[in-house]
């Protein structure tokens, strides 16, 4: 298996060796092959773009697909939840899981129903999780959770206790077996006959931003927003 270049982000070394080779049919984008990106350093930035991933795998013979939260840390995604979750006993057992991330970027607009499409940024990944073990290495996962939710939030609130650590399973996969697929740009239909029908086309740009906060019913008053919710609102956009 041909995989992902192992060290810190490389982009020369990646895009070199994807010129040379053929990426390895699992992760082999073949509609639209133009659109598949394989080097690491572009994978983790549309890891870091988007918050929710999907996760799915065989569980007693059955396939599922689970939305999480997730965070990158290095060349490893780490999901967590609940001791109890079916998700986390499964793949904390080691079982082959694909994890699927999609930014969707703007609406393709175009004079044919069929050329209609979207602008977007997606990555599947495949491997296995394995347990996060220690305590230490378990609040780092957790306060990447955390801070990609909101940067700098881990360092304003109360950190996990016992009792919370003990309840919640940390599992990390590296990213070894991954691709991207990029859609950008106008419509297909430009340079066809259907150009000259009276039917708008272009790209409707979908915006990822954050609305007002809404005060927790049991806020205490007067508290202040902090520096990381201050910050996001301020700036609004997500990454
Ligand atoms: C945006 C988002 C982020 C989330 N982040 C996390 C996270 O970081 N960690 C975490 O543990 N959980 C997260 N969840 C909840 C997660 O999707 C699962 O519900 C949860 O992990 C329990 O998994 P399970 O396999 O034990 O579910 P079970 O309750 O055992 O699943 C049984 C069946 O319930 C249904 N089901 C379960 N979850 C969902 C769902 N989300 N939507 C619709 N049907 C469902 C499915 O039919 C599934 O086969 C998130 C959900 C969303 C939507």
């Amino acid at each position: 298996m041909v995989r992902l270049s192992s060290g810190p982000s490389s982009r020369a070394d990646d895009v070199t060796r994807t010129l040379r080779k053929r990426p390895p049919d699992r992760i082999r984008v073949r509609r639209n092959p133009k659109k598949g990106r394989y080097e690491r350093e572009r994978i983790e930035a549309i890891l870091d773009r988007s918050l929710v991933g999907h996760v799915a795998f065989v569980d007693r013979g059955e396939p599922v697909c689970i939305p999480v939260l997730y965070a990158r840390t290095g060349r490893d995604l780490y999901i967590h939840g609940s001791r109890a979750s079916r998700t986390m006993r499964a793949l904390a057992r080691g079982e082959p899981a694909c994890f699927a991330v999609t930014v969707l970027d703007a609406l393709v607009l175009a004079r044919s129903a069929f050329e209609h499409s979207a602008n977007y940024e997606s990555v599947v990944a495949f491997g296995r999780f394995r347990p996060v073990d220690g305590d230490d290495a378990r609040l780092v996962a957790l306060a990447a959770f955390t801070n990609k939710l909101l940067p700098g939030r881990w360092d304003e609130v109360r950190r996990p206790n016992a009792k919370e650590l003990k309840a919640t399973i940390v599992l990390a996969m590296p990213i070894d077996e991954a691709s991207a697929k990029v859609r950008t740009g106008p419509p297909d239909d430009d340079n066809t006959d259907d150009a000259e029908l009276d039917v708008w086309a272009g790209e409707l740009p979908i915006v990822h931003e954050f609305g007002t906060p809404i005060p927790s019913p049991g806020l205490r008053a007067g508290t202040h927003l902090g520096n990381s919710l201050a910050r996001l609102i301020r700036d609004r956009q997500l990454p």
